[in-house]
């Protein structure tokens, strides 16, 4: 079947490709609410001709999420969960090429969104299409999520998945992203970060004074670097009590994961022109810190005057903006008490904490079905075994649409490790876009194959399958 199915994606190349570049062509800058309406639109058409299927435009408080539901012949569900909007195209001076005039180059394409997350989003619709075409049907039921806000941090997802728990229902979602590493392997990603993003900010006196005054009238620039000092050390070491309390600890197997993960050390001090990682760690030490570890950066420090030449000043307020990248077992909600607490308790409670976003890590562990189902497909077809890693060290809303639901994720996708993505040409190579839809049609298979295997399932009733 395999091989029917890939004979037919080879003959569809030229087919898929074009949807893709059609769709490139739609500026979909969810920032700059453009070309949103024309994206839902394509997909509709896109749906209509390929899975002869209308898909629902389901409301949120900001752009629609395209969701569709397929069915299948066994009660298992598979859903692909991916966005239609793009990062905006800026600096647009520095692209070779136009951002929304897809161009062949090299056996790339390039175009804005075309890695993130146009490209994985169509070669998921042409993986159902080539199964549906081939066989006549669907092994499983398929659901499709789209939403259009990731690139705004998924402001109403959270809402969404809870007004639609029964329509995001499934037994395992493939997640958006993925890329080749330099080595080009499948990366291979079983989570992300989370993250808290907070300002401090500070007025003193309600206007600028005359330095002088320094003597005598409290500077808020000193009272926000005193609090910033508190919040970390110089061996990086967040300081926020219980800030490390609830990590969720590593397994053995998550442990041995890491051995596989490439962190080009020597490439990446040379092209950042710097000496040496935080702690000048070296070797597994510094993957580790990479992927299990959460962060406390400044984001941003504004005050006073820093424009030419010198102008005595005590300035009146002073903010920082700072972004934690948390792991799992670490709530948001709660660092934000602890270090409103935490800064009270030093005598920092004229302070303000101002909250930008919060998202809570997401893991699935390596032992999952559709881990398996993943790692074993790439195992299969490609010539390289994935790289597989327990999250990325990035942040992106799995947790609000999956874990919390106690629905398994695994991302891998078209992209390679230099698809300069929310960059200037953004690209990817046209055989891995080809060979993604190959991989995504035969994980259907092998996911039914997993959730079905050993009879393993009959002892727990396969529940929210087929409920829609
Ligand atoms: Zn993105």
């Amino acid at each position: 079947m395999d091989k029917q199915i890939f004979a037919f994606i080879e003959e569809q190349r030229g087919e898929y490709i074009k949807w893709l570049t059609d769709f490139c062509r739609i500026p979909s800058v969810a920032a700059q609410n453009r070309g949103m309406k024309e994206s839902t639109d394509f997909i509709e058409d896109l749906f209509d001709k390929a899975l002869q299927t209308k898909p629902e435009l389901l409301p949120t408080r900001g752009y629609p999420v395209v969701y569709s539901h397929l069915k299948g012949t066994k009660p298992t569900t598979l859903s692909f969960y991916n966005h239609y909007d793009v990062q905006p195209e800026d600096p647009i001076e520095l692209w070779d090429t136009p951002p929304f005039e897809p161009t062949f180059k090299d056996g790339k394409i390039y175009a804005r969104g075309v890695a993130d997350n146009k490209g994985n989003l169509i070669a998921r619709v042409a993986a159902i299409h080539a199964i549906k075409q081939v066989t006549g049907g669907l092994p499983i039921d398929i659901k499709f999520i789209f939403e259009g806000e990731e690139e705004i941090g998924s402001i109403h997802l959270a809402d969404f998945a809870d007004k639609h728990q029964d329509k995001i229902q499934s037994d395992g979602c493939v997640w958006e992203f993925g890329y080749r590493d330099a080595d080009d392997r499948l990366q291979v990603s079983l989570g992300v970060k989370g993250m808290l993003y907070v300002e401090l900010f500070i007025k003193g006196a309600n206007t600028d004074l005359h330095s002088a005054q320094a003597s005598i009238i409290e500077s808020p620039i000193w009272r926000l670097i005193w609090a910033l000092n508190l919040l970390k050390d110089p061996n990086d070491r967040v300081l926020i009590p219980g800030f490390y309390d609830s990590i969720t600890p590593i397994t053995e197997e998550e442990q041995e994961l890491l051995s596989h993960y490439l962190l080009e050390e020597k490439s990446t001090l040379d092209h950042l022109g710097i000496e040496k990682f935080v702690n000048g760690l070296t070797g597994e030490e510094l993957k580790a810190k990479h992927i299990y570890e959460p962060t406390c950066n400044i984001c941003g420090i504004q005050s006073g005057y820093t424009g030419e030449g010198s102008k005595t000043v005590l300035p009146s307020e002073a903010f920082a903006k700072i972004d934690f990248r948390l792991v799992p077992g670490q709530n948001p909600h709660q660092l934000l008490e602890d270090l409103r607490t935490y800064l009270n308790t030093h005598g920092y409670d004229d302070i303000g904490i101002r909250v930008f976003g919060s998202e809570e890590a997401a893991r699935t562990h390596p032992s999952e079905k559709l881990a398996q189902a993943v790692i074993e497909t790439i195992g299969t077809y490609c010539d390289l075994p994935p790289n597989v890693i327990p999250n990325t060290p990035g942040t992106g809303p799995m947790f609000d649409l999956c874990q919390r639901f106690g629905i398994p994720s695994v991302s891998f996708g078209v992209g390679h490790f230099a698809s300069y993505t929310h960059a200037p040409n953004e690209n990817i190579r046209v055989d891995d876009f080809i060979e993604n839809i190959k991989l995504m049609a035969a994980l259907v298979f092998k996911f039914e194959e997993k959730m079905n295997e050993n009879g393993a399932d009959l002892s727990e009733p396969v529940t929210n399958a087929t409920t829609v």
